[in-house]
């Protein structure tokens, strides 16, 4: 359980200067911590909601601006480049609860006329006149949290929805949305192959714009981490990556993220910023912010427990931890994130997002490249297949 700090906490910053020239992309994160169930394999911060008792959901959208009218002065005269409204189980607000977040958030905040806004939903809470309702409200991207179209899988990961509600909720999206990513997961509780193939084409049969395809983990402190299932052995898990990747590039997608697939010109514009190491507030129980300013980054953390958050609100204080991040942390932190883009990235971006020169990080970038690791030249640093094979050997380079 996190300990209720009551003070925030302001680590120092170390003695090695930093200096941005300019600063970087700004997204907004709006977390909405409660779903229906908990799943088992789930480190994320959501919270079972008892459905006889409705969410406090006024009480939280009060709370949301709150939050951030105090954050306002941080991100002064900022454009804001994408919104993400994520969870937990965001759809389980009603129509009226996410068009009030919006128009909140649009009164408050300048957002780019091209913006990217981004709900995340979940096959059990989801019915098309909401969803309609939604697209009306502002969101322009649907995320669905599909994982699976197999009935025993989907039993074996806990979730609340059936193969069929995983089908009607993409139709629905399909519908409604011109972008939806699906997120499906492999290597689950006792799959084979076979089945792996069977959800990848069926989500392939909806046309999504993105898929998100992951790994299932045993994350710490989970249900799974303490009786783990049975999943596939290494070798298969291995065929089923393999195979997804030929599977989906023949299909148009690109793989531009260690599990990110996207159509062309589909890529998930907030997802990338926290990869390319921009900027993004975090509002709601738990959110993390990375904030930049000319002379240092600044990370926070809001309080975890929705209560916690809510009374924290109340009393104009949601963030539990604050801090201006090490400039010897800042090479590793932007690495771990930039070298998960398989195609790699600008060699100026580190310098530009660190305000560090790039002769910080010259030592582990010689040793990844002599390893096979990693390719650069004048322009790009691009990690090779070995080097995403082994991302963690790689990334645990870049730390001091
Ligand atoms: S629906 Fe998603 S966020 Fe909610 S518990 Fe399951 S995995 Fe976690």
């Amino acid at each position: 359980m996190t300990p209720d700090i009551r003070a925030v906490t302001i680590l120092p910053a170390s003695s090695r200067r930093i200096q941005l020239n300019a600063l970087p992309p700004l997204s907004l994160y709006v977390h909405i911590p409660w779903c229906l169930k908990k799943c088992p394999y789930c480190d994320f911060n959501s919270h079972e909601w008892n459905s006889a008792v409705d969410v406090p959901e006024k009480e939280y959208l009060d709370a949301l601006r709150g939050d951030l009218e105090l954050a306002l002065p941080s991100i002064w005269g900022r454009r804001i480049q994408s919104v993400f409204i994520g969870g937990g189980t965001p759809s389980l607000l009603s129509a009226a609860g996410i068009d009030r977040l919006l128009s909140e958030i649009r009164a408050r905040l300048p957002l780019n006329p091209e913006v990217e806004v981004t709900l995340e939903a979940n096959p059990g809470a989801f019915e098309a006149a909401r969803f309609k309702q939604f697209r009306a409200s502002g969101v322009n991207r649907l995320s669905i949290g599909i994982q699976s179209f197999n009935d025993a899988h989907l039993k074996a990961l806990g979730r609340v929805h059936d193969a069929q509600q995983a089908r009607r909720a993409v139709e629905i999206a399909h519908n409604a949305f011109d972008h939806f990513n699906l997120d499906l997961m492999f290597a689950l509780p006792c799959q084979i192959f076979d089945e792996c193939r069977a959800d990848v084409e069926t989500a392939l049969s909806y046309a999504p714009t993105h898929l998100s395809i992951y790994q299932l983990t045993l994350e710490a402190n989970t249900y799974f981490s303490k009786y783990p299932p049975r999943l596939p052995d290494e070798e298969q898990c291995a065929d089923m990556q393999d195979w997804i990747h030929a599977r989906l590039r023949e299909a148009g997608y690109s793989h531009y993220e260690v599990s990110a697939y996207a159509q062309p010109h589909q890529r998930c514009w907030h997802n990338l910023n926290y990869w390319q190491f921009g900027d993004y507030l975090g509002i709601g129980a738990g959110a993390h912010s990375k904030l930049s300013f000319p002379q240092r980054i600044v990370r926070q953390m809001r309080y975890k427990q929705p209560a916690a958050y809510l009374r924290q609100c109340a009393e104009n204080a949601p963030i539990q931890q604050e801090y201006a991040v090490n400039a010897e942390d800042l090479p590793f932190e932007f690495m771990l994130n930039a070298l998960r883009l398989t195609q790699g990235f600008p060699v100026h971006w580190f310098s530009e997002r660190t305000g560090l020169p790039i002769r910080a990080i010259e030592q582990p970038l010689r040793t990844a490249i002599a390893r096979g690791l990693l390719t650069r030249d004048h322009q790009m640093i691009i990690p090779t297949p070995l080097g995403q094979r082994f991302l963690s050997d790689l990334q645990a380079l870049f730390l001091e």
